[in-house]
């Protein structure tokens, strides 16, 4: 079994009520899969996008799972509940119902197109660090530094914490 950590964003709610609504399916997907195993997530989180600002803001969280998934497969399925909840890839960092990354496999370091593992741009992001911080705290991330301490370095990023 490995431990995983998955990153999950919507900003368009399409045939849903809201993106609350795109994560909770998502969720609840992911919880069927009988090799996805002990799922915890984070509260949700409201943030501003990345890239294009002509977009509404997202609702991101943070999954932690036990898997013994091989990690193409997970993403394979990971892509399938994105397809399967409407999402259409457009421009870079446009609008989405549903996003879902790999953030971190086990102690895998992978370093392919299709799939790079520790993700390469979470240690710069609020919106996974802040979450990911709220399940363990203490989680090792790159260089030692700890998921608290990268987040000392995007204390300039807005992000809200939501009610459950
Ligand atoms: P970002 O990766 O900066 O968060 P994004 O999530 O908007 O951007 P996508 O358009 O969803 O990017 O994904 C583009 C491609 O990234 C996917 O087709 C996938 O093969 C690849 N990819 C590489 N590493 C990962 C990962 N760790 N998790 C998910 N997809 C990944
Ligand atoms: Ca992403
Ligand atoms: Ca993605």
């Amino acid at each position: 079994m490995e431990l995983v950590y998955l990153g999950l964003g919507s900003n368009l709610a399409g045939t849903l009520d809201n993106p609350k609504e795109q994560l909770n399916k998502a969720l609840q997907t992911l919880s069927e899969h009988p090799k996805l195993n002990d799922l915890v997530c984070s509260s949700f989180y409201c943030t501003n996008p990345i890239g294009p600002q002509d977009q509404p803001d997202y609702i991101n969280a943070v999954v932690r799972l036990y898997t013994c998934l091989p990690p193409f497969d997970l993403l394979d399925y990971l892509q399938t509940i994105e397809s399967g909840q409407e999402r259409i890839r457009d421009r870079r960092w446009g609008p989405r119902t549903l996003d879902l990354d790999i953030l971190i496999y086990g102690k895998l370091v992978l370093n392919e197109r299709r799939l790079t593992i520790p993700h390469p741009r979470m240690s710069e992001r609020a919106f996974v660090l802040l979450p990911m911080s709220e399940i363990d705290p203490q989680l090792v991330i790159t260089d030692c530094k700890t998921v608290t301490d990268l987040l000392e370095n995007c204390l300039d990023q807005r992000i809200v914490k939501l009610q459950k």
